[in-house]
């Protein structure tokens, strides 16, 4: 059976190859000739996965998931949320995002905040949906240089480092993304050959 992965990084596609079963063949967007930008123009991240995989369903027929991701803090009523790619302008980047972050947060002492997952899945009629989240704090100010995003400034819940001061293995075992991954990983190994 054939999965499409509604992503560009082979990164992402090569581990989670290694987590399914082997008659799931995953394949990116590059391998089905989707070139085009899928705008991400929902509201909500739930919607910019399920438009991302009902994009790649509608246009191309294959059965397909998509993953969105946001940082939603307490204190900033949810933002930077499903604009967190994009919170201190369309073409920021890391740095200039987390500024914009902190700057917000400055006098703040309340910095709860949480990363949330969905990632969305098109398989034949129906639809499911797979949601992680790893909650956390805001740090004052950058701590480490690992990782990308806001993980300088995220302090997961539990633990004295944040995101960029911890190896990859040990941030897949607690982030989000791989708590979401996880459940979609399970549900497709209970799915018959
Ligand atoms: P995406 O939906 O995976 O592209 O994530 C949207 C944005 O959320 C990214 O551009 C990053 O700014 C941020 N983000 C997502 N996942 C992480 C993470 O694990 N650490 C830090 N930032 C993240």
């Amino acid at each position: 059976m054939e999965l499409v992965f509604a992503t560009n990084n082979q990164n992402k596609v090569k581990e989670l190859t290694k987590l399914l079963p082997a008659h799931l063949k995953i394949l990116s967007l590059k391998d089905i000739g989707c070139m085009e930008d899928i705008a991400e123009t929902e509201d909500t991240i739930a919607g910019n996965a399920k438009l991302k995989a009902a994009h790649v369903k509608n246009n191309y027929g294959y059965d397909c998931f998509a993953d969105d991701t946001g940082l939603m803090v307490d204190a900033l009523n949810g933002a930077p949320g499903v604009y967190s790619a994009r919170y201190a302008g369309e073409k920021a980047d890391a740095e200039q995002n987390m500024q914009k972050l902190l700057n917000e947060l400055n006098g703040i002492e309340y910095r709860k905040a949480q990363f949330k997952t969905v990632i969305s899945l098109k398989l034949g009629e129906k639809d499911y949906l797979f949601e992680g989240i790893c909650k956390g704090n805001i740090l004052y100010k950058k701590q480490g240089i690992k990782g990308f995003g806001y993980d300088p400034i995220f302090q997961p819940l539990g633990y004295i480092r944040s995101f960029a001061e911890m190896d990859l293995a040990k941030k897949n075992k607690i982030s989000h993304r791989a708590l979401a991954t996880k459940k979609l990983v399970a549900f497709l190994n209970t799915l018959k050959h």
